[in-house]
């Protein structure tokens, strides 16, 4: 195995740290297993219960009527999820264009959008109109406000409910940290967070952006009360084998909206050609638990490997866990390039190629992003991304095999040691 890795380019001491910090994480990853069971579990019981049929795989063109597959595979996902509905299409675009279905579709001019865990995804700034932008809800009359997170991370209760008031309408809560250093919740603390807010005012609605946490946990937002949860295909639903697609699980009145929207009044859910990709779609969900599950190991192991090389990473090795992020604060510009180089060097596409930052639609600053994907852009697929910002935190995530995981995060580590870290 050690000569494997050093005509790879991994020398023995880094090898040899990665196998020592592996010692560690037996039963960390016993328990990943178990989850992916349980959920492979509730997929399975979901697509048999629907009678998945052969038929089911193949597509239609053109409008779309009666596509049985389609159709099947929101059942599907509505039944995993324990909602009423969903809508899980090609022709939502990202899962920033799946949020705004969800967010213009439930809000009307006049009516305020409250994020109660502090400032949202870069992404969505736009989207709500944070940063002034063509098409913002802001520019539609749809206000917002948020309340920050306190000191100590917790839920600022009594700032919610002040917050919450005659025009609140939506609430939104992001499960992931995304680029922030935060925590990312749970499933039951944002259950909590849903009953506080239904306490105040019992008609509202809870959206919750499920972005990365899919089938990190047995249970979803979607069973603690939340009205919609939402994500991309490109990331752990799709298992890494839907090619594009974004999805929105709710109640079946909302998600009426949704597909309204995302279509036309009148038309809804009943257009939407699938273009031949239904059997990825339904193969990448079915695989979604185990692939989850082997980032979610990759996503430990960084953890575990850059704590003990001396790095400050979020969340620490020992911490539970409800998503697929590894932040780890590299500190300097140079260290965050040395990353990234290291997992492109380790993708089994564009290996060749080099990364360097720059300016993205959507985000503020300056990224850098490495990715070497099956399907471009998919970060349930090994990949990683920073804005060039202090404290130079690189997000590491994904991983279509833990064992391909595992590669290059030693193979980042090793980039940093060629550029002077002393282990
Ligand atoms: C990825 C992500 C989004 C946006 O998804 P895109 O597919 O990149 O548009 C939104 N919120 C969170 C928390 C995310 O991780």
């Amino acid at each position: 195995m050690l000569k494997a890795y050093e005509s790879f380019g991994i020398s023995k001491e880094v090898y040899e740290r990665g196998e020592a910090v592996l010692k560690t994480l037996e039963a960390r990853f016993r328990t990943i297993d178990e989850i992916a069971e349980y959920n492979q579990l509730k997929v399975l019981a979901a697509m048999q219960k629907n009678a998945v049929a052969d038929y089911h795989m193949f597509g239609t063109t053109g409008y779309g009527h009666d596509d049985q597959g389609r159709d099947t595979l929101e059942k599907v996902y509505a039944d995993t999820f324990h909602t009423e509905d969903a809508l899980v299409r090609p022709q939502i675009t990202c899962g920033t264009h799946a949020l705004y279905i969800a967010l213009s579709a439930n809000l009307r001019a006049g009516d305020e959008l409250l994020s109660p865990v502090g400032r949202p995804y870069d992404t969505l700034e736009e989207v709500i109109g944070i940063r002034p932008s063509v098409g913002s809800l802001a520019e539609n009359g749809i206000s917002y406000r948020e309340v920050d997170l306190l000191p100590d991370g917790g839920f600022d209760f009594d700032g919610i409910r002040a917050a919450i008031g005659e025009k609140t309408k939506l609430v939104t809560i992001q499960r992931s940290k995304g680029y922030s250093s935060r925590r990312t919740f749970s499933p039951e603390e944002i259950g909590e967070l849903i009953r506080f807010i239904k306490s105040v005012k019992p008609d509202l609605n809870v959206m919750v952006d499920n972005c990365y946490g899919e089938f990190t946990c047995r249970e979803e937002p979607s069973d603690y009360g939340a009205d919609m949860i939402v994500g991309s295909l490109i990331k752990n639903p799709g298992g890494g084998l839907a090619p594009v697609g974004g999805y929105i699980a709710g109640r079946a009145d909302l998600i009426e909206r949704c597909a309204k929207r995302l279509t036309a009044p009148g038309l809804g859910k009943d257009v939407g050609a699938s273009l031949g990709i239904n059997a990825s779609l339904f193969q990448g969900f079915f695989l979604s638990p185990t692939v989850t599950a082997s980032a979610e190991k990759g996503a430990v192991f960084a953890a575990a490997l850059y704590e003990s090389a001396g790095f400050k990473v979020h969340p620490a090795s020992s911490a539970p866990r409800y998503d697929i992020i590894q932040a780890i604060e590299l500190k300097t510009p140079e260290n965050l390039s040395a990353f990234c180089a290291g997992i492109q060097e380790a993708a089994p596409v564009d290996s060749f190629v080099k990364p360097v930052a720059s300016e993205m639609a959507g985000y503020p600053d300056p990224v850098i992003m490495a990715a070497g994907c099956f399907v471009q852009g998919s970060s349930i697929e090994l990949s990683a991304d920073g804005p060039m910002r202090e404290p130079y935190n690189i997000y590491f995530q994904g991983g279509l095999t833990w064992q391909h995981a595992k590669i290059g995060v030693l193979k980042s580590l090793q980039k940093l040691v060629d550029a002077g870290l002393a282990l």
